[in-house]
């Protein structure tokens, strides 16, 4: 007897990358390098472990369901009002508590593609009917067919800066063509889960540029950049009663106590922050050019991973790539997400990439 949902079937599943350990097991090596999730290599920031052992004393009491203090230390660092954040058990739980706080069955949301592989799993979950617009040639968001989309069912758009997988990045100027043509009917969110590995001038922060429009939601994490992935937490920065609303949809008490003392932590070690940053864009940037020779049209990235468009080749490049210990993550048909490692990790994505293709 089915217990559940019939058309959960035809979803996919998020994330269906292999462990590190297993492969290592497998290929009877000590480690397997794993450049498939764009985590920053370098452990938790200084601090963290220690905030967190402090933190877990506490533990048989339930978190500050409020979150105060750490959006409170959010709002100064960002420069917005306590009562405009929500956080959530990572940016991802916040897009769909996003969706769920503004559609209704049958509502749409318009998301470009190849874009976030959780996009339309949460809008089939809530749901919402999904409306992709394909990416331009440049693999990156196509804006004015984004806007010429939207319907008097669209609720919500999910504008994903830089763009995961592709590590395509949209200017200032597009973005405010988008927008303004969009209107101020629809809720638009800006995931910026990479905003802190953006190096182009021209490539708005949707805080500082945005989010004092009436429909504009941003979208950040602490999984990448701030090095927290394990710990799952997110927040976003928009206006009071759509913060208000997803707070009213979160799962009760779901940005834990250790999650909130570790990011409150990683707050406070901005300048190591940078520092790493700095380090991910030169690989980045050295990646690029050294891939470029195997596959010339990998687009320029502003984030900390590198998409090479292989389109039928993308499954097998990503088999050989595990083959030799190192797992990155395939789009069968369509291209392979590489995550910028440690420059030894990097080194040997590159030695793998160049015998497998
Ligand atoms: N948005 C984008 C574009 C992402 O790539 C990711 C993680 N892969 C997330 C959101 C979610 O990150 P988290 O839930 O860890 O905050």
């Amino acid at each position: 007897q089915r217990l559940t949902r019939a058309d959960l079937d035809a979803l996919p599943n998020y994330v269906p990358g292999r462990s590190p350990a297993d492969l290592a097991r497998e290929l009877g090596l000590p480690e397997a390098i794993k450049l498939a999730s764009n985590e920053v290599p370098y452990g938790p920031l200084p601090g963290v472990v220690e905030a967190v052992t402090e933190a877990v004393t506490g533990a048989h009491r339930y978190p500050d369901m409020g979150v105060v203090a750490l959006r409170d230390a959010l709002a100064q660092r960002y420069g917005v009002a306590p009562d405009r954040i929500a956080t959530g058990c990572g940016s991802v739980a916040l897009c769909e508590h996003l969706v769920r706080a503004t559609c209704l069955p049958g509502d749409e949301v318009l998301y470009s593609w190849r874009s976030f592989e959780a996009y339309p799993i949460i809008a089939a979950t809530s749901g919402a009917t999904s409306v992709r617009v394909p990416n331009d040639a440049g693999h990156g968001h196509d804006l004015d067919a984004m806007a010429a989309a939207v319907t008097d069912r669209t609720r919500i758009v999910l504008v994903c800066n830089p763009n995961n997988p592709t590590g395509t990045s949209l200017r200032r100027a597009q973005l405010d063509r988008f927008l303004d043509a969009v209107g101020e009917d629809v809720l638009v969110v800006l995931d910026e889960a990479y905003r802190e590995f953006v190096t182009d001038a021209d490539v708005p922060d949707g805080i500082e540029t945005y989010a004092d429009r009436p429909n504009v939601v941003v979208l950040r994490t602490l999984s990448k950049a701030w090095g927290l992935a394990g710990l799952r937490i997110g927040f976003l920065v928009g206006q009071p009663a759509v913060a208000a609303a997803v707070r009213k949809v979160v799962t009760p008490f779901s940005t834990s106590l250790v999650a909130q003392a570790a990011a409150l932590a990683a707050l406070g070690q901005e300048d190591e922050v940078r520092r790493r940053c700095a380090l991910v864009v030169a690989e980045r940037e050295r990646v690029t050019e050294a891939v470029r020779k195997l596959v010339p049209d990998v687009p320029n990235s502003q984030a900390n991973f590198v998409w090479l468009p292989l389109h039928d080749r993308a499954a097998a490049f990503g088999a050989a790539c595990e083959a030799r210990g190192v797992i990155v993550r395939p789009f069968p048909g369509d291209g392979v997400r590489v995550t910028i490692g440690t420059p030894a990790e990097n080194d040997a994505f590159l030695a793998a990439a160049e015998s497998a293709l």
